[in-house]
């Protein structure tokens, strides 16, 4: 079995802990290979590294730090199938979403790379005669970033890209469940020319290895994408070293249905949105407000789609619901399910664990469906993460909206009419940093600012323009050529 390293200096080494791990295929529990452990030690010298390469890369030209960049996306172009067969044997998404992601990695390197030639401050006008103003952007130092196994290949992208573009070096701790994805990203990357030290990487548990890298001061800013819970003592550990920290966290996203939508369309979105990649996205649809003429054909038609969702090995052809990530999530899930009973939400489908013949060795739930469920209702308010999703009725566009909105996340939120004023209205009035009119929840593009409000995120938006600002430091310059002293507010 293939013992992997972690990425120090340059230098693919074991653990000071002494100690590795097993992961494995959450679709056929075969171990997948043996990880490092790593732990709070690793990361201090992952710092040290990092600090050690950062005089020199800052000082690279930001088109040469692109060109890396490009290089990693046309190594990814070539390997582009292999990859993606790893993402599924890692994370159990099927083969065509492995291939989704893996390509929302290469779009993210050269649309980040292309940074390297722009990086854009702002001039202005001075107050002043003879004088000159403008801003320049300029990397922060060493960056922490901490991702989730649900996207193990593009979420590191979305971070590594632009933190690198930016002159940062990094030290980069991946999901305990997907270190394989990371390990892969990290050697591409090397071997398209970032020299030593400029990323680190170290595989390990979030309580010792992620929670060194949020808390430690030689870390100046944390970059995080996952669960609400952990990034609120992430985002408390940043506070008290006075460092920038960007969060990206959980979601209880919805696609409102009105009367007047297309409802094949709606009903086509609502599947995809909720069960693609088993609903273990953070984006995924996880209650659909249905406007009270069409509930009772949606719901029907849904059912009878639903009922035919192929549930399997992501390898499979025509699967949509692979397995769920682990053991834990999968208990977890199964909790919300059995909760949503006990609430008196309704269970139209599914809600089962599936573990007889090909499902033996693997995590797998059945693609389920609660009907009227209240807002009210815990499975109507916390993050279930998986193949779940909740019917909903709304009196008129007023009460979906409102239905909408009273989550304490703000993701993604999805409209579907034929209305344009009523679109207009939902853009305005959605309580989400996403909002997709007659499309599902999810979706994403990378050139688009990517991000959440309420307990979703913190202000920062990855993705886009946008992403710059994460890993960057605005600096304003005032150049006088006036040939004496000005004083501003006072000589105009
Ligand atoms: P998680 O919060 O359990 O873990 C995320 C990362 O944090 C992992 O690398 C983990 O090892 C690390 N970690 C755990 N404890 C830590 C600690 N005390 N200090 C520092 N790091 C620690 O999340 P997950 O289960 O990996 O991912 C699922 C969650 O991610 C969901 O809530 C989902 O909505 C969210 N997510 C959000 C987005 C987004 O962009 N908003 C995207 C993908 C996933």
């Amino acid at each position: 079995m293939k013992v992997y390293k972690i990425l120090i200096d340059g230098k693919w080494v074991s653990s000071r802990t002494g100690e590795t791990y097993k992961n494995i295929n959450p679709a056929t529990g075969k171990t997948l290979g043996i990880f490092q452990k790593g732990g709070r030690e690793d990361v201090r010298e992952a710092l040290k590294s990092a600090w050690r390469a950062f005089p020199k890369w800052r000082d690279t030209p930001a088109p040469a730090r692109g060109e890396i960049l490009f290089r990693a996306a046309s190594i990814i172009e070539k390997g582009k199938r292999e990859l993606a067969r790893t993402l599924t044997q890692e994370n159990g998404k099927n083969l065509e979403e492995s291939q989704g992601e893996v390509q929302e990695g290469i779009d993210t390197l050269k649309y980040l790379g292309g940074e390297g030639r722009r990086l854009l401050g702002e001039t202005m006008p001075s107050e002043l005669k003879n004088k000159f103003c403008m801003t320049i952007r300029q990397p922060i130092g060493v960056v922490g970033l901490i991702t989730p196994w649900n996207f193990p290949f593009s979420i590191p992208c979305w971070k590594l890209a632009p933190a690198l573009v930016s002159g940062n070096t990094v030290v980069f701790k991946p999901a305990s469940d997907t270190p394989l994805t990371a390990i892969k990203l990290g050697e591409i990357l090397m071997q398209a020319g970032l020299p030593p030290g400029v990323l680190n990487l170290v595989t390990g548990p979030g309580s010792t290895a992620g929670e060194e890298l949020a808390v430690n001061p030689m870390s100046r800013a944390t970059s995080f994408t996952g669960s609400t819970q952990v990034g609120r003592d992430v985002y408390i550990k940043g506070a008290q070293k006075l460092c920038r920290v960007g969060l990206e966290m959980g979601g209880k996203n919805a696609e409102i249905v009105l009367r007047d939508a297309n409802l094949e369309l709606a009903l086509e979105g609502a599947v995809w949105g909720a069960f693609g990649t088993s609903g273990q996205r953070c984006t995924a649809t996880s209650r659909i407000i249905l406007e009270r003429p069409i509930k009772e054909e949606f719901t029907r038609k849904f059912l009878r789609m639903v009922k035919k969702i192929k549930t399997g090995n992501g390898f499979q052809k025509g699967v949509l619901v692979g397995p769920i990530i682990n053991q834990g999530q999968t208990e977890k899930i199964l909790g919300y399910i059995k909760t949503g009973r006990e609430e008196g939400a309704r269970l139209l489908t599914g809600g089962k664990r599936l573990s007889t013949g090909n499902f033996k060795r693997g995590f797998f739930i059945e693609p389920t469906v609660f009907g009227d469920v209240k807002p009210e209702m815990r499975v109507a308010q916390e993050e279930i993460f998986g193949p779940v999703v909740c019917l909903m009725e709304a009196r008129d566009f007023g009460d979906a909206i409102r239905i909408a909105n009273s989550t304490s996340y703000g993701l993604s939120l999805s409209i579907y009419t034929r209305d344009v004023s009523k679109s207009f209205r939902a853009i305005d009035k959605l309580e989400s940093g996403i909002v997709y009119i007659n499309s599902p929840t999810i979706g994403a593009e990378v050139h688009v600012p990517f991000g959440g409000i309420k307990n979703t995120g913190n202000g920062s938006r990855e993705a886009g323009t946008t992403a710059i600002e994460e890993f960057t430091e605005l600096k304003s310059v005032f150049v006088d050529y006036s040939d004496k002293l000005q004083k501003a507010q006072i000589d105009v």
